[in-house]
């Protein structure tokens, strides 16, 4: 806790000056441009890995990136997707998916879950990431090839998740909102996202065309799947 304290103390001496007429600014009220989903991990630094600053990036989080469909849950997730679709009006939802996710590697070994009981409730709103990798992935058999298609996987069931929500839809419907799936792996600093076209994710900056775009390790088996509101 300690770190924590001397960490305020050094932001307000050293970087809030700095920025002192931005966050001024920001009082007046904020237009973030994109709602980014991803997970509690503590691994992950949205604003660091975009490299965007306060106001830019509307961000929820939670164990395992997940917006589980309109309904199933009374919680902050609908409200946060409906707030930033149609009060803060973004204009594209990220969902990012990371490398060596527990969330996601609980799913595959629910014993990794047993005695937490809020994180077994939790984990059933991706009941469709799990089906998919025992009904679909049987032959992939290597445990880190087959975290991987799931953290794959998971991100694009979260999108479908999304197109549940009233207010996505809405947006979705009058061309003002584009979905993307990501999967950041930190230990790299690798983005793959995904592109419906090739039914595939591809490392960000390299056309998913191209021969030399890299595949995530073991997303050779993503289906096609319709995914007409998703773009790279
Ligand atoms: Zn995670």
């Amino acid at each position: 806790m300690h770190n924590l304290v001397n960490g305020v103390h050094r932001f307000q001496k050293r970087v809030f000056p700095g920025q002192q007429k931005l966050f001024e600014k920001l009082a007046d009220g904020q237009t973030p441009s994109a709602l980014f989903i991803t997970c509690a991990d503590s691994r992950i630094n949205p604003t660091a890995l975009t490299q965007t600053e306060p106001g830019e990036l509307f961000i929820l989080r939670n164990a395992g990136a997940m917006v589980p469909p309109y309904g199933a849950v009374q919680g902050g997730e609908a409200a946060t997707v409906e707030y930033a679709i149609s009060v803060l009006k973004v204009q594209d939802i990220i969902v990012c998916g990371h490398s060596h996710c527990g969330a996601v590697s609980a799913l595959l070994n629910p014993a990794a879950a047993e005695g937490l009981s809020a994180v077994k409730q939790w984990l059933a709103h991706a009941e469709s990431t799990r089906r998919i990798l025992a009904e679909n992935y049987a032959e992939l058999t290597d445990p880190e090839q087959r975290l991987n298609v799931a953290i794959q996987e998971h991100a694009l069931v979260q999108l479908e998740n999304l197109q549940t929500h009233p207010s996505v839809l809405a947006a979705l419907s009058r061309d003002a909102l584009r979905l993307h799936a990501w999967v950041y792996r930190f230990e790299t600093g690798e983005v793959f996202a995904f592109h419906p076209e090739k039914g595939r994710f591809a490392l960000m900056g390299k056309p998913a065309a191209q021969k030399s775009a890299r595949k995530s390790s073991g997303d050779s088996a993503i289906r096609k799947r319709r995914h007409a509101a998703v773009i790279a």
